[in-house]
C-alpha cells in the first residue's frame, strides 16, 4: 500500500519548478578560489539553493571547455555591499547572465536526471528517494484494516459481475473509518452493488444501467440514500417527541444526539442502512475500489469531502490519481484527499479479468 504523490513526476523546468539565477564563466584556475569567496558573500544555503553544485562544467563550440559559477538569485546578488560586489566581479572577470536552475532539490532518479540538464544538481539516493519511498508506505494496521476492506470491494465486484451478466465489474465500498462494529475498525456505509440493486428494484428502468453508475458513483449515491433516512428517521423521532406527553421521552433523546453513528442494528460487515444528519456527505469516510477511479469519479469523490481514496491496481487509460493525471494533488480545488494504490493488487486484477473470455470491457 503506497501513497500516490505529486513526486512521481518529472520536474516541470517551464513551470513552476524553475527559477532564475544569476551565473557566470570562469577562468579554470580561478574555480576553487571563486567558490571559497562566493560561499562566504553569497552562500547557497541563504537561497535555499544547497542542492545545486556551485561550479558547472561544459563543452563550448567554440572555445573548448567552460566553466560556469552560479553566483545567487539577482535580488540576493544586488542586495550586496557595492564595494564587495564590485570587488569580486572584478577580481574573477564576472559577467553575470540570467539562467534557470531547478528550485526544488531533487527527490527521484527522474527528478535529478531532468533537472540535472539545466544545472548539475546533489541527489542523495538514500536519504531522498527510498527514505520518502519508506514514508509513503502506510504503518501495518492501517495496511491491514485497508487488505480487509478491499477484500469487502472485491466481494462487491463478485456481486456486480453477477448482477451484469458474468462481465467483470469494478467494486468499491465506501467506510466510515471511526464507526467499528463487531470488533472491527471502520464500518461499510455504502457498496456499489448494494446501490445498483436499489435502483434496480426502485427506480424507474431508464435508471438501470445508466452510464453514469459507475461503482464509485453508486458508492457516493449510496451514501446520500442512508442520509436521507437518518433525516426521515430524526424527522418521525422528533414528532414522536412533540407528541408524547410531558417531554420525558424527549430528555432522553437529546443525551443521545451525539452518540457514535454505530449502533447495535448495523450486523459485523454488514452496511449501514440509516447515517445521521449530522454527516455531511462523504466527509472523513474512506473509499476502497478495485481499479483506480476515473475523472467523473475522482471529481464526484472531490466534491462528497471523502477522506481517503485506496485502489487496487492503476487503470492506465482512464485513471486520474496517478496514470493519465492526478486529480487529488490540484490545489487549486476546494478539497484534496489522501490516495494510495496496490492493496490486493493481484486479487484485483483477478476480479477485473474476463474469465469467459467473451466481454468486451470491463463495468466501471
Ligand atoms: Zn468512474
Amino acid at each position: 500500500m503506497l501513497e500516490v504523490v505529486q513526486e512521481d513526476h518529472e520536474f516541470d523546468l517551464a513551470g513552476s519548478a524553475r527559477l532564475d539565477v544569476l551565473v557566470s564563466a570562469i577562468k579554470p584556475r580561478q574555480a576553487s578560489q571563486v567558490v571559497k569567496d562566493l560561499s562566504e558573500l553569497l552562500p547557497l544555503e541563504r537561497a535555499k539553493l544547497n542542492h545545486l553544485k556551485r561550479i558547472r562544467s561544459s563543452q563550448h563550440p567554440e572555445t573548448g571547455r567552460l566553466l560556469q559559477v552560479l553566483l545567487s538569485p539577482p535580488d540576493m546578488y544586488h542586495a550586496l555591499d557595492e564595494a564587495k560586489r564590485k570587488e569580486i566581479v572584478e577580481r574573477y572577470g564576472l559577467e553575470p547572465t540570467v539562467h534557470a536552475v531547478p528550485k526544488l532539490e531533487p527527490r527521484t532518479r527522474a527528478q535529478f536526471l531532468s533537472g540535472g540538464s539545466a544545472w548539475p544538481m546533489i541527489f542523495h539516493h538514500s536519504t531522498s528517494e527510498e527514505a520518502r519511498r519508506a514514508a509513503r508506505v502506510i504503518p501495518e494496521q492501517d495496511a491491514l484494516d485497508a487488505i480487509g476492506f478491499m477484500r469487502d470491494a472485491l466481494v462487491d465486484a463478485e456481486t456486480g459481475r453477477q448482477q451484469n451478466g458474468g462481465r467483470p465489474t469494478v467494486g468499491a465500498v465506501l467506510v466510515d473509518p471511526l464507526g467499528g462494529c463487531g470488533g472491527r475498525r471502520g464500518r461499510v456505509v455504502a457498496t456499489a452493488s448494494r446501490e445498483r440493486q436499489k435502483v434496480r428494484d426502485e427506480e424507474p428502468a431508464s435508471m438501470r444501467d445508466h452510464p453514469l453508475h459507475h461503482a464509485v458513483m453508486l458508492c457516493v449515491q449510496g451514501v446520500g440514500r442512508a442520509l436521507a433516512a437518518g433525516s426521515r428517521q430524526e424527522k418521525v423521532a422528533r414528532k414522536q417527541e412533540e407528541d408524547s406527553a410531558g417531554g420525558k421521552l424527549g430528555k432522553e433523546r437529546e443525551g443521545k444526539g451525539s452518540e457514535s453513528l454505530c449502533s447495535d442494528a448495523d450486523p459485523p460487515g454488514g452496511v449501514v442502512e440509516v447515517l445521521s444528519p449530522e454527516q455531511y456527505l462523504c466527509t472523513g469516510f474512506d473509499l476502497y475500489v478495485t481499479r483506480e477511479p476515473c475523472l467523473m469519479c475522482a471529481m464526484a469523490l472531490v466534491h462528497s469531502r471523502v477522506r481517503r481514496v485506496i485502489y487496487g491496481v492503476r487503470d492506465t487509460e482512464r485513471g486520474c490519481l496517478g496514470s493519465v493525471t492526478m486529480l487529488h494533488t490540484l490545489t487549486s480545488l476546494n478539497h484534496n484527499y489522501r490516495v494510495f494504490e496496490g492493496v490486493c493488487a493481484d486479487e484485483c486484477r483477478q476480479s477485473l479479468s474476463d474469465r469467459e473470455s467473451k466481454h468486451a470491457a470491463v463495468l466501471p
